[in-house]
């Protein structure tokens, strides 16, 4: 079923999932349009060859742009749930209206264009699951962060207006991702976070008893699930994208350390409302429909990400 596309729009494609994304569709010789108001991303992640549009998804006149391409990926969001209590307003306002926006602009476009919407959802959407074990798209939907209602409800109306337009939308639920580029903030990326901090001497502090599991996927099978779902996915289909197996945060902080010869011990702090104590992918439904198996493990390709992270001069 390759839809054989031509056009893409990247909404949050200067971002750090967003921008390995465009590379990989200007791999393909696709026309890559990028729409980001770079509140986050940066120009300069960017890749040559994409069109770059500065502005907000929730302006109607940006949105209308998206529009224009045969094909969507939605992901521009606010993404930090540890702020997003703080910052309630803006996410939901970013994460949902932002989503609305867009669809809204798809819809309504006098002549349509789009035929395909992949939506970047999240494993915040789920509940909190009290053992370490893989969660199927099916586990319930009962976010505790108010991300994870944005992310939920967004992924909702995508569902639910494509389905009543015609356009084909696939929701993928991204974990834990990691990778090069990443910017650097207190909140986002705990892998980004934990190297940054020891190799610049600083001692990571690890949330609650770090016994937290997490799934950590590379954002180069981020990047693969996307592929796969924009050529094979059914229509109205959700997908967990992850890496299928789980690592606490001790565990983490110690093969991070490891790699940067980093000796002291993690500090302790309070644990966070609004983070799930376990968070692992079951990616049966996408190994069976898409054919997505990640390629890089965490153990073997942690060296080389640290690396990455820490040589690169992304975000900081
Ligand atoms: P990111 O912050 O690097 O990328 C998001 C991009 O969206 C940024 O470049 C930002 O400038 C842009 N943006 C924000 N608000 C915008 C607006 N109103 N209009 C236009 N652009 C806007 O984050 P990321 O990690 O690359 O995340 C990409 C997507 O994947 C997000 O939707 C996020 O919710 C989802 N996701 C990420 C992870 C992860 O671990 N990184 C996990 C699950 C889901």
């Amino acid at each position: 079923m390759d839809m054989n596309f031509k056009t893409a729009c990247v909404t949050g494609g200067a971002g750090f999932i967003g921008s390995h994304l465009v590379r990989e569709l200007l791999r393909r010789s696709m026309h890559v349009t990028v729409i980001d108001d770079l509140s986050v991303g940066r120009r300069d992640n960017v890749p040559a060859g994409a069109e770059f549009v500065h502005g907000d998804v929730l302006d109607p006149q940006i949105a209308r742009i998206a529009a224009r391409s045969e094909l969507v990926f939605h992901l521009a969001a606010r993404v930090a749930i540890r702020s997003s209590f703080e910052f309630i307003t803006e996410d939901v306002t970013t994460n949902v209206v932002g989503t609305a926006s867009v669809l809204r602009a798809i819809a309504t476009a006098p002549e349509r264009r789009v035929r395909r919407l992949l939506f970047a959802s999240s494993m915040a959407v789920y509940a909190d699951a009290d053992a370490p074990v893989p969660l199927a798209e099916t586990f319930r939907l009962e976010p505790i962060s108010p991300y994870g209602v944005s992310k939920l409800a967004a992924e909702r109306l995508v569902l639910q207006v494509c389905a009543q337009t015609g356009i084909d939308a696939c929701v993928l639920r991204l974990f834990n991702t990691y990778g090069p580029g990443q910017a650097y903030s207190p909140y986002v990326g705990v892998v980004t976070i934990f190297s940054r901090q020891m190799a610049a001497g600083e001692r990571p502090a690890i949330f609650g008893d770090g016994l937290q599991c997490r799934d950590f996927v590379h954002v180069d099978d981020i990047v693969q699930g996307f592929m796969r779902a924009m050529a094979r996915a059914r229509p109205g289909a959700v997908f967990n994208i992850g890496s299928g197996s789980g690592l606490t945060v001790r565990e983490l902080h110690e093969r991070i350390a490891d790699v940067l010869g980093y000796r002291a011990a993690p500090l302790f702090a309070p644990a966070v409302a609004g983070e799930v104590r376990h968070s692992i992918a079951d990616i049966g439904r996408a190994a069976r429909e898409l054919g997505y198996q990640p390629t890089r493990r965490f153990q073997e390709s942690v060296a080389d990400v640290v690396r990455e992270v820490v040589g690169g001069n992304h975000g900081h």
